[in-house]
């Protein structure tokens, strides 16, 4: 960032110069000429409040850490609600397909796992091979809706502690790099 200064020209207008320029010459408004002073000739010179340094912008690390718990809460809670709620259709013949998927859903984690397994080990030989299937297919589609809850509520307390990080004083920041006059 440059520190501009306020080189005045004979018809009264300023000229916004910078320490790079200085020795040169550069024209005014109104058509003259004007030499720049050397680096020593700058300390007379007035300094002109900085112009909007870079087009200020409002991220940071605090914004960056919540947009992205936002993010991932956002995905991750649409990919549970799609596990929960999307299920393939149950095309067994004779079975009412919302009422086994209801059964499965009412099943708490816990539940579900304990399905899952009894299900893996084959437990109900009386149920139809395609029938084990899809209530494995349900279960496991449930317990996939609830890791993916636990990710959305992880992205909710990094967009909460992204919101309680410090808030960047910027124009400090800013007056900090400012080089001193000398
Ligand atoms: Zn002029």
């Amino acid at each position: 960032m440059k520190t501009l200064y306020a080189l005045p020209c004979p018809c009264g207008q300023t000229v916004d110069v910078d320490r790079t320029q200085a020795g040169l010459a550069v024209n005014c408004a109104c058509g003259r000429r004007l030499e720049v002073p050397t680096i020593r000739g700058f300390a007379d010179l007035e300094t002109k409040a900085q112009p909007a340094s870079e087009p200020t912008s409002t991220w940071g690390p605090r914004q960056g850490v919540m947009f992205l718990g936002v993010a991932i809460a956002l995905l991750a809670s649409t990919a549970a609600i799609y596990a929960r709620f999307f299920p393939k259709p149950n095309r067994i013949q004779g079975v009412d397909h919302a009422a086994v998927v209801k059964l499965v859903d009412e099943k708490t984690p816990t539940q579900t796992f304990e399905l899952w397994s009894e299900l893996s080990r084959g437990m109900d030989r009386q149920e139809l091979p395609e029938m084990l299937q899809y209530w494995d297919y349900l279960a496991q589609r449930n317990r996939w809706s609830w890791v993916a809850w636990g990710v959305a509520a992880l992205g909710g307390v990094i967009a909460a502690v992204g919101a309680l990080m410090p808030k960047e004083d910027t124009k400090r920041r800013q007056s900090a790099r400012t080089p001193a006059r000398t």
